[in-house]
C-alpha cells in the first residue's frame, strides 16, 4: 500500500505526464472594476514592469533633502530654498549650504544625496538647523531600484493574492489572464444519501460529502459542479458517472471499500479506467482510490465525511491546481508543540483533527476527542490536523509534531 507522500507524487506525475502538452484554458478578467474576481487565480501570462520603480528617486521619510557634505556634523544651517511634495517635485537644484523641503513619496530634487528625517531638524523662519549629522543616500530608494522596466512583476503560474494584484494595478495592467477554473464534477453514492433540504427518515444521511467538496474544491481553485447522489446501483452509477465524465475531473464519495454494496471500483473498470491506487496507508481514508478514466483524472473518495475531507486535501487538491496551471507544493505542514502525548497504531500515518493556538507566541497543538471518521464535529470543533507520521507514531507532551492547517481558516 502506498504512502500518503507516494500517493500524493503519483497523482501530480500522472497528471503532468498525462496532460503535457496543452497549457490550461485562459479568460480575461478586468481587475480595475472587479479585482475580487481575480483574487486566488492563477495567472497565465507574465506582467512586466512598464517603467522602472520607483520611476524617480523617492523619498521615504519627511524632512529635509541636502548634501550629505554639507552637513557632516550636528548643529549646521542650511537655507530652506524650496518644497518637494509627492507628486509636485521642486524644479530647482539643491546648491551648497541648501536644503528642500521634502515629503515622503516626493522626488528628490537634483543636487541632494540624503534626506535628514524631520525629527532631526529644527526650521526657524527659511532656516533649518540639522541636529544630527547627515549621511549620504539616507531615507530615499532610488529609481529602478525595486524593479527594473521590462523585468517580470509577476509570473505565469502565481496565485493571485492582493500583493499580486497591487503589483499588477501599478505596472497599469487593467486586466490580467488567468487559467480557467477546471470544472469539477462532485458525485455522492449511497442509497442512505439523501439531499440537504428533505427530512431523513432514521437511517438517512444528509449529503454532507457533496458540500464540503464544493467548498474544499473552491478553495482549491476549481468550479464545483454539484451532480448530486446516486445510489448503490451499478446501471444507475454507471451511467452517472458517465454523465460526470464530461467535466475535466471527478470526484466520487462513498462506495470505494470492500463492503457488499461498495461498486464504485468495478463502474470504473467497465468504463476502461486504469487505476494508479485504490488504497493509501492513511487514517482517516485508506480506501481513497486514484485513476484515469476516458482520459480524465477520477478519484474515488471514502463515504466517511472526515475521510472525504482529509483525502481531497491530500490527492484532489494538486489535480486541481496541475489542471489550473498552478504548481502544487509538497504539502504545506508547519511544526506546533504537543499539548499532550500521542500514541498511535501502526502502519498507517494518521490525520487527526486537532487544534493550533499561540497562548504564548508560540504555537501549541491539542489532538481533538473524536468518534472516527464520521464525526463531522471533530474537525468543527479544530481548525487543522495533526499529522503523525508511521515512521514516528509515539509523542510525549511538549514535543513538536506537525500540522496541517485547514485551507480557508487561515
Ligand atoms: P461508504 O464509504 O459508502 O462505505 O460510506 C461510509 C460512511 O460514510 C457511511 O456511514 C455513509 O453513510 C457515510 N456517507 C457516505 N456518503 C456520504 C455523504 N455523501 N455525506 C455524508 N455521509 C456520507
Ligand atoms: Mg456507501
Amino acid at each position: 500500500m502506498l504512502s500518503y507522500e507516494a500517493a500524493r507524487a503519483k497523482v501530480i506525475e500522472v497528471i503532468r505526464a498525462r496532460r503535457c502538452a496543452p497549457p490550461p484554458a485562459t479568460e480575461t478578467i478586468e481587475i480595475a472594476t472587479d479585482p475580487t474576481r481575480a483574487l486566488a487565480r492563477v495567472i497565465a501570462e507574465n506582467i512586466p514592469a512598464d517603467r522602472n520603480y520607483p520611476p524617480f528617486n523617492r523619498a521615504t521619510r519627511d524632512g529635509f533633502a541636502l548634501r550629505a557634505v554639507d552637513a557632516a556634523a550636528a548643529g549646521v544651517k542650511l537655507r530652506l530654498v524650496g518644497e518637494s511634495r509627492a507628486g509636485v517635485p521642486f524644479d530647482g537644484t539643491v546648491e551648497p549650504g541648501t536644503c528642500v523641503h521634502i515629503m515622503t513619496g516626493a522626488a528628490v530634487p537634483r543636487g541632494a544625496n540624503t534626506i535628514v528625517m524631520q525629527e532631526h531638524a529644527c526650521l526657524e523662519g527659511d532656516t533649518v538647523i540639522i541636529e544630527k549629522a547627515a549621511h549620504a543616500s539616507a531615507h530615499f530608494v532610488l529609481e529602478g531600484q525595486e524593479t527594473r522596466v521590462g523585468e517580470s512583476v509577476v509570473k505565469c503560474g502565481k496565485r493571485l493574492g492582493y500583493a499580486e494584484l497591487a503589483m499588477a494595478a501599478q505596472v497599469g495592467r487593467s486586466r490580467v489572464l488567468v487559467a480557467k477554473k477546471p470544472r469539477v464534477a462532485i458525485l455522492s453514492t449511497g442509497d442512505e444519501v439523501i439531499p440537504v433540504d428533505q427530512p431523513p427518515r432514521r437511517f438517512q444521511i444528509r449529503n454532507s460529502n457533496n458540500i464540503s467538496l464544493a467548498a474544499q474544491v473552491s478553495l482549491a481553485g476549481g468550479e464545483p459542479l454539484m451532480l448530486g447522489n446516486v445510489p448503490d446501483d451499478l446501471g444507475k452509477l454507471k451511467m452517472r458517472i458517465e454523465e460526470a465524465l464530461d467535466a475535466d475531473i471527478v470526484i466520487l464519495t462513498g462506495g470505494v471499500s470492500v463492503g457488499k454494496y461498495d461498486h464504485v471500483e468495478q463502474v470504473l473498470r467497465e468504463l476502461g479506467a486504469e487505476f494508479y491506487f485504490d488504497a493509501v496507508a492513511i487514517r482517516p481514508g485508506k480506501p481513497a482510490v486514484f485513476g484515469f478514466c476516458k482520459d480524465r483524472p477520477v478519484f474515488g473518495l471514502p463515504g466517511n465525511p472526515v475521510s472525504t475531507m482529509v483525502t481531497f486535501e491530500l490527492f484532489v487538491a494538486p489535480a486541481i491546481e496541475l489542471l489550473s496551471g498552478f504548481s502544487p507544493h509538497s504539502l504545506t505542514v508547519f511544526k506546533a508543540k504537543l499539548s499532550h502525548p500521542v500514541d498511535e497504531k501502526p502502519p498507517m500515518a494518521h490525520f487527526l483533527p486537532a487544534r493550533v493556538s499561540w497562548p504564548a507566541g508560540e504555537p501549541v497543538v491539542e489532538a481533538i476527542h473524536w468518534e472516527g471518521s464520521g464525526d463531522i464535529g471533530s474537525v468543527v470543533r479544530g481548525n487543522c490536523f495533526l499529522v503523525v507520521h508511521e515512521s514516528k507514531l509515539q509523542y510525549a507532551a511538549g514535543e513538536w509534531a506537525n500540522v496541517l492547517l485547514r485551507r480557508g481558516l487561515f
